[in-house]
């Protein structure tokens, strides 16, 4: 970047393009709006970005992010606990939400296996998920993975680890646009997907 360019724009224009989908024009757009902003307004994007990491952990049972452990899901005693719905991000825990049609617990792999990028079963939270399902108290897991090459073969996977503890496995029906991600799925078609599951076998 040229020297007319202050150090510190140009360190807020890199870290804005390291982020997904942030391209370098859209960086320098975003730091260049800052700028002009009112000194409030970076302060608390400031304050908003350090609080994210200093106030959220992980859920110690189902790992999905939150502010309290157990998270707010796993603490409602109303949520089926014999339910498990099986997702690789928080953001598809937020779209089977969306639905309102999904009453049991989740659990979150941060992930899908992916030979191609190095990531294998014990990159995810498989282990946690299978210790779960032996604890008994589960009856049904879903595999909610993506309906992407990595999303079927987790599931797969997960299936044949699953099904010797006697648990039912059903994955979500077929309708999901492949290779899509779950959290872009409209609320219609992921309540299809959800109450047309199936036995995986
Ligand atoms: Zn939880």
């Amino acid at each position: 970047m040229s020297k007319a360019v202050p150090e510190s724009v140009t360190q807020l224009i890199d870290e804005f393009s390291r982020l997904p989908g942030i391209g370098p024009k859209t960086a320098s757009r975003l730091t260049y709006y800052l700028l002009r902003s009112p000194d409030e307004q970076a302060e608390s994007l400031a304050q908003a970005l350090h609080e994210l990491k200093a106030r959220t952990r992980f859920c110690s049972i189902c790992f999905n992010i939150t502010e309290a452990d157990p998270c707010p899901i796993c603490s409602d005693t109303e949520r089926d606990a014999a339910t498990l719905c099986v997702v690789e991000e928080p953001l598809d825990v937020l779209a089977i939400e969306r639905t309102r049609e999904y009453r049991g617990r989740y659990h979150v792999l941060h992930g899908a296996i992916s030979p191609v990028e190095g990531i294998g079963p014990e990159n995810l939270r498989i282990r946690e998920l299978v210790e779960r399902v032996r604890g008994g108290l589960v009856r049904e897991v879903i595999l909610a993975t993506n309906p992407s090459l990595e999303g079927e073969a987790t599931a797969m996977y997960l299936q044949r680890q699953l099904a010797p503890l006697g648990v039912r496995v059903t994955r979500l029906a077929r309708g999901l646009p492949m290779g899509g991600d779950l959290e872009y799925a409209d609320e219609v078609t992921l309540t299809r997907a959800l109450e047309g599951r199936r036995e995986m076998n």
